[in-house]
């Protein structure tokens, strides 16, 4: 970042939000006192619970030690499709069924399918039959520990259709970060997947994707940060964290034509549901 940006601020305050998902680890709270002063920040304007994901073993580890210490904190476990190549070495399906075990786990996540590095820099990812395999084993892992899946899908819309084509009638899945366009969104939809948007929600020229906010049924909206990622407007570029989910809520309550307050009571409800905390 060497641009110089203006320091973001938190929007103003909403009585109720949920960051569906978030890397905690990644934005610097390793520790159970930085994970309470991140979640002070994000409680003082009504993010009251988030989704903290781990994107390999490292990570998952963090991430349940971070929903352990906070319980406005719940974990995601799980293996990055970049890092595919993790899951098949030793001992680290032991290890994730073991996390993924515990109550505080609230998501198998975040896997899914990556195409974008293989066709950018395949060295800094994993083949796509790897990632399939590794997909395909954490929706076993999903199935068996009734937690719902949890899936980054990067220019990957088909290859992720035909695989969740074999997932069970009764497993949620949840589409994190959800870029595709509406067709994509439809199909998804069908499947009884649940969309999450992020900060580029509310980048200008994603009108395509603010459409697709406006045309997701009530009960399947979710709103996340991503973090330290994906800042929305009007903070683009600077570092995120689940303070600022307020923005792309505020964001997607305008294109879908409701107040805010009504969106954050959705969303957080709807979070509530899939991470099966009601
Ligand atoms: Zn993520």
């Amino acid at each position: 970042m060497s641009k110089k940006r203006p320091s973001p601020v938190p929007p103003q305050p909403l009585p109720e939000l949920f960051d569906a998902h978030t890397h905690l680890a990644s934005c610097g709270a390793v520790t159970a006192a930085q994970v309470r002063e991140f979640m002070d920040r994000a409680s003082a304007v009504g993010v009251g619970q988030v989704c903290t994901v781990g994107d390999d073993l490292a990570e998952s580890v963090l991430a349940l030690e971070a929903a352990h210490s906070d319980d406005r904190v719940f974990a995601a476990c799980a293996i990055h499709p970049t890092r595919a190549r993790e899951l098949f070495t030793d001992g680290v399906q032991e290890k994730l069924r073991e996390l993924v075990s515990d109550p505080r786990c609230v998501a198998v996540g975040e896997t899914g399918l990556d195409t974008y590095w293989i066709r950018h820099e395949p060295e800094r990812t994993a083949p796509l039959d790897v990632q399939v395999e590794a997909l395909r084993w954490h929706m076993d892992l999903a199935v068996q520990s009734g937690r719902p899946l949890m899936v980054h899908n990067r220019e990957a819309d088909r290859e992720l259709m035909d695989v969740l084509s074999d997932a069970p009638e009764g497993l949620k899945v949840m589409l994190h970060c959800f870029s595709s366009p509406l067709d994509m969104a439809r199909r998804a939809l069908d499947r009884g997947c649940w969309l999450s948007f992020s900060g580029n929600v509310t980048f200008r020229r994603n009108s395509e994707l603010r459409e697709v906010a406006a045309y997701c049924p009530d009960d399947r909206l979710l709103v996340e940060t991503d973090a330290p990622f994906m800042t929305p407007e009007p903070f683009r570029g600077a570092r995120n964290e689940p303070a600022y989910v307020g923005y792309t809520a505020r964001c997607v309550a305008e294109v879908r034509n409701v107040t805010p307050e009504a969106l954050g009571a959705q969303v957080t409800s709807n979070a509530r549901e899939l991470y099966d905390l009601v």
